[in-house]
């Protein structure tokens, strides 16, 4: 770990681009594993120790403020995992911590995940009365077959209980499919889209199905055993749903994200924006601005080694690392350029010292892969969002 120099530990230095500051706690337990997850979750066969976490959670909570100064909170998330499987009391908890150490102005968006399956109408009430206002559902599918496929442990009945309590106990609610599933055609893929366009509100996630090393189905698919539809297939199914969601008035803002103008996340709008947030909890990752530094934050991912370093450190931080500006540059492109609304490059050439290489944008502009907006912006087309990985290389060298 890499400890911020004591003299950039001073007045924060003002920063002309300020795009919110967001707090983000991981919950990091689930009810059983999915065969495609490798985000930081784990299963607990004995019941998990919740008091214990939410202290291990305010004393983390604690060393942030430390590092961030005082803030004013644009918004909160509380992810994993399963966050909806601790009880309203922890989350109150957790909420009332936050609000302690920052300014937390009313109304501010605080989004929950929540799975179907863990859902219950009362447990529900519970976290909206701690504060929450919005809710993610994770559908995944909407057929039996597909949601038995990736593992999940509630059936389509389950996820329509869910979406119809969380619409009459939240204020706003989105629910996020998995697509690109084994045999799934666009006919298949339009009709679940249909769907799903009835159930919502104002946001959607829609995912791609990813083979991730390290997962069961990494180990399946290399065997042989899983076929995925293809590059040229998985092509095809996002141009339609990009298609059928800017119909429906739910044009994505984000690569897989889908909004009514004005229903964006706030929350993610200020990751890929590239402001600060501050990540609390095992596996967390922030950014914080501290003096005139930006410092990369990740903490211990395993739980109980978590706990055990919350215990003896005050906090579970293993990075805590000062950003070059280049880096952060790099970084700034590589969130903005997943936005439709692009990046800024008057902040992207503060951070890098430099223009882009105009021989490398003309090139990408003619082949179509991105466009500029203005004099000021520079966003992915439609299909450069296919290849943001090879764009954002190209463009950053
Ligand atoms: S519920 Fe979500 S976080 Fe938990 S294992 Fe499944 S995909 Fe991963």
């Amino acid at each position: 770990m890499t400890a911020v120099p004591l003299d950039i530990l001073q007045a924060r230095g003002a920063d002309a681009f300020d795009p919110g500051f967001g707090v983000y706690v991981h919950w990091p337990f689930c009810a059983a594993k999915c065969p495609y997850c490798d985000f930081n979750s784990h299963v607990r066969h004995q019941p998990v120790d919740q008091p214990r976490y939410v202290e291990a959670f305010l004393a983390e909570m604690a060393a942030m403020r430390r590092l961030s100064g005082p803030r004013s909170v644009t918004s909160i998330f509380l992810g994993g995992g399963t966050p909806s499987l601790m009880h309203p009391a922890t989350v109150d908890a957790i909420l009332s911590g936050i609000a302690r150490h920052w300014h937390v102005p009313d109304g501010i968006e605080i989004t929950m995940e929540a799975n179907p399956s863990s859902v219950e109408a009362e447990r529900f009430r519970g976290y909206r009365a701690a504060g929450v206002n919005r809710v993610s559902l994770g559908v995944q599918a909407l057929n039996d077959r597909d949601l038995k496929f990736l593992g999940r442990l509630h059936d389509v009945a389950d996820a329509l209980k869910a979406i119809r309590l969380a619409r009459e106990i939240f204020p706003r609610m989105s629910f996020d499919l998995i697509y690109a599933r084994p045999g799934q055609t666009v006919a298949d893929w339009d009709r679940e889209l249909k769907e799903a366009v009835s159930y919502a509100v104002d946001h959607l996630s829609l995912y791609q199905l990813t083979i991730e090393e390290g997962t069961p189905f990494y180990g399946l698919h290399k065997a042989g055993k899983l076929a995925v539809p293809d590059g040229e297939q998985s092509a095809i199914l996002y141009e339609a749903t990009q298609e059928f969601t800017a119909r429906e008035g739910m044009p994505a803002y984000e690569v897989s994200n889908h909004a009514r103008p004005g229903a964006e996340s706030r929350h993610n709008l200020t990751y890929w924006r590239y402001g600060d947030y501050a990540g609390i909890g095992p596996g967390a990752h922030g950014r914080l601005t501290v003096g005139r530094a930006r410092v990369a934050t990740a903490t211990e991912r395993r739980p109980e080694a978590w706990l055990d370093r919350v215990a003896s450190e005050g906090h579970g931080m293993v990075v805590q690392d000062v950003l070059e500006r280049e880096e952060q540059a790099d970084e700034l492109l590589l969130m903005g350029l997943r936005l439709r609304e692009g990046v800024d490059l008057a902040r992207w050439q503060a951070l890098s010292g430099r223009d882009l290489d105009p021989a490398r944008e003309d090139f990408l502009i003619e082949h179509g892969f991105v466009e500029r907006l203005g004099n000021s912006r520079l966003r992915c087309t439609p299909a450069g969002m296919l290849i943001l990985d090879a764009v954002v290389a190209d463009l950053a060298c």
